[in-house]
C-alpha cells in the first residue's frame, strides 16, 4: 500500500498489501472474484483486528461507489449503498419525512459496518441498529450477487456478519414516520438504593437512557434522557436537571454534542450524542463494551464498583445502556434484553490492556459478550459458549464462503476453522 492505513482511532495499522477503492460495481465483482483473501474496511471506527485481511490479504473500501440512498416512501423502505454513512442516509430519510428508529452515538459510522458489529444506540425497547434490516445484498467471493431477506432462514447470520460473508453492497432497512426528540441532561445518580426495580424505572424513562460514571465514585456523573415527543416525560426524581450543557467525556467541549435541555429537533439530530460535524467523543482514546442480560444490571454495577479503583486511573468515561433482543445469531443482545457497560478509555493500550483483563473477570460471571468492534481479550473458546447459534453462523459462511476468502484471523478465531 502507498502509506500506511489505520482505523479512526490509530491503535491498528492494517498489513493489507493493498488498499483497493473501486468506483463501480461491475469493477468491484471482478475485483472480488479475483482475490484470494478480502476485507472490506467501512468507515474504521472499530478498535481491533476485525477489518484486517492479513499481510497476503486486500482491503476494499466501498468509499468510491456511487452514495445510493433509494428511499421508497410508499412502503416506509429505503435502499442504502455498502459504503454510506448513517449521517447521510438520515438526513436523506429524513428529508422524506421518515425515520430509523434508533441510532448509536455518532453518525459517522457506515450503515454496513455498523450492523455488521452488532452496533446499538440505547432504549429499553429499541433493538440493535440490525433490527429494522429487511435485506442485504452481498457479493460473494465468486463475484456473483446474494440476496438474504427477513423471513428465510440464513437471514439469521445475514446482517451481524463480522464482514464474513461478502462484500455488503446494499443493505434494505424499514423506515417509520418521523419524530421529534428533547434530550434533558441530570447529574449525580447515586448507585446506593439503585435496585433491579429502579434501575428498570429509570431506565424506561424515556426513549433512550443512557447512564454516565468516571468510577471515581460509586454512583452516575451523568444521565441523558432523550424523549419522543409523542411519548410521555415522566418526572425524574433521581437525579437534579444539568445547569449548563454538557459532554459525557470529562474536559470535552459541549458544542461537539447534540442539543440539550430538552429543545425538541429531529430524530437523527437528538439519538446520537455526537454531532455529525464535530469530533465525536474524544478522540484520542480506546474502546471496550460488554453486554450482558438485562436482569444482571445492578449486580454488573456492584461488581464494576467493587474495581472501580482499578478501572478509574485508565478510565475516560463508562456508559451504561440498555437493548432489546434481537435474533442476528451474533448479535451481542441476540436473545436476550440486555445491558450494556461500555467504556472509553485513554488511548494506552499497555496500561489499558491489564484492567480490560480486570473488568473481563468481574463481568464473566454474568455471561458478557464483548461487542465485536471493540478491545477484547475474551478467548474465543470462551465466545463459543456465549452464541447458542455460532454453529449455524459458521455453516452459513462456509456455504457462502467455502474458499475463506473473507475468512481474517479473527473470524477464523471465533468460528474455530483451522488456520489457512
Ligand atoms: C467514537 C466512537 C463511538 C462509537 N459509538 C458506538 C455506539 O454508540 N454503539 C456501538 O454499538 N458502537 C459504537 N462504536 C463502535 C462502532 O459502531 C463499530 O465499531 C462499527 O462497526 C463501526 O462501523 P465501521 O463502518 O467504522 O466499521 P469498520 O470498523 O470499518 O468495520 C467493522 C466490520 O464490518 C465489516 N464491514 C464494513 N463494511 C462492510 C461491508 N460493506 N460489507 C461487508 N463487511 C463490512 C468490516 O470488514 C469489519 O469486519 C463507536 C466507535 C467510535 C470510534
Amino acid at each position: 500500500m502507498n502509506g500506511t492505513v489505520t482505523n479512526w482511532a490509530g491503535n491498528i495499522t492494517y498489513a493489507a498489501k493493498e488498499l483497493h477503492r473501486p468506483g463501480s460495481l461491475t469493477a468491484l465483482r471482478a475485483l472480488v472474484a479475483d482475490t484470494d483473501r478480502i476485507r472490506v474496511l467501512g468507515s474504521g471506527h472499530s478498535f481491533n483486528e476485525i477489518a484486517e485481511p492479513g499481510a497476503e490479504g486486500v482491503l476494499l473500501s466501498l468509499a468510491d461507489l456511487p452514495p445510493e440512498v433509494d428511499v421508497d416512501t410508499a412502503a416506509r423502505t429505503v435502499r442504502v449503498g455498502g459504503g454510506v454513512r448513517y449521517a447521510e442516509l438520515a438526513r436523506r430519510v429524513h428529508g422524506h419525512g421518515l425515520a430509523l428508529p434508533n441510532m448509536a452515538s455518532l453518525p459517522h459510522i457506515s450503515v454496513a459496518g455498523s450492523v455488521a458489529t452488532g452496533t446499538h444506540g440505547s432504549g429499553v425497547l429499541n433493538g440493535p441498529l440490525s433490527t429494522p434490516v429487511r435485506e442485504v445484498e452481498l457479493v460473494t467471493a465468486d463475484g456473483s450477487t446474494v440476496a438474504l431477506g427477513r423471513g428465510e432462514e440464513r437471514f439469521g447470520g445475514a446482517v451481524t456478519s463480522l464482514g464474513a460473508l461478502g462484500v455488503v453492497t446494499a443493505l434494505t432497512l424499514d423506515l417509520e414516520p418521523a419524530f421529534e426528540v428533547e434530550q434533558h441532561v441530570f447529574t449525580e445518580l447515586p448507585l446506593e438504593g439503585l435496585d433491579s426495580g429502579t434501575f428498570e424505572t429509570v431506565m424506561a424513562t424515556a426513549y433512550s437512557v443512557s447512564l454516565f460514571t468516571d468510577w471515581r465514585a460509586p454512583g452516575f456523573r451523568q444521565v441523558w434522557l432523550k424523549r419522543r415527543t409523542d411519548q410521555p416525560l415522566p418526572a425524574f426524581p433521581w437525579a437534579a436537571p444539568a445547569t449548563e450543557k454538557m459532554h459525557p467525556v470529562p474536559g470535552m467541549p459541549a458544542v461537539n454534542c447534540t442539543e440539550q435541555f430538552g429543545v425538541p429537533g429531529p430524530w437523527h439530530e437528538r439519538l446520537p450524542h455526537f454531532r455529525a460535524e464535530f469530533l465525536p467523543s474524544s478522540g484520542a482514546e480506546l474502546q471496550s463494551e460488554y453486554l450482558m442480560p438485562r436482569e444482571h444490571a445492578v449486580g454488573m454495577l456492584h461488581a464494576l464498583d467493587a474495581i472501580r479503583e482499578t478501572i478509574a486511573p485508565v478510565l475516560r468515561i463508562c456508559e451504561v445502556r440498555t437493548v432489546a433482543a434481537d435474533d442476528q445469531w451474533l448479535s451481542p443482545s441476540h436473545g436476550r434484553d440486555t445491558v450494556a457497560a461500555h467504556f472509553t478509555w485513554v488511548e494506552d493500550t499497555r496500561a489499558v490492556l491489564p484492567v480490560v483483563r480486570r473488568v473481563e473477570a468481574a463481568l464473566a460471571p454474568f455471561e458478557a459478550r464483548p461487542h465485536w468492534g471493540k478491545v477484547f481479550t475474551v478467548p474465543a473458546a470462551g465466545l463459543r459458549g456465549l452464541y447458542p447459534r455460532l454453529g449455524d453462523f459458521a455453516a452459513l459462511a462456509r456455504e457462502l464462503d467455502p474458499e475463506g476468502t473473507f475468512a481474517n484471523a479473527f473470524v477464523r478465531d471465533v468460528l474455530a476453522a483451522p488456520r489457512a
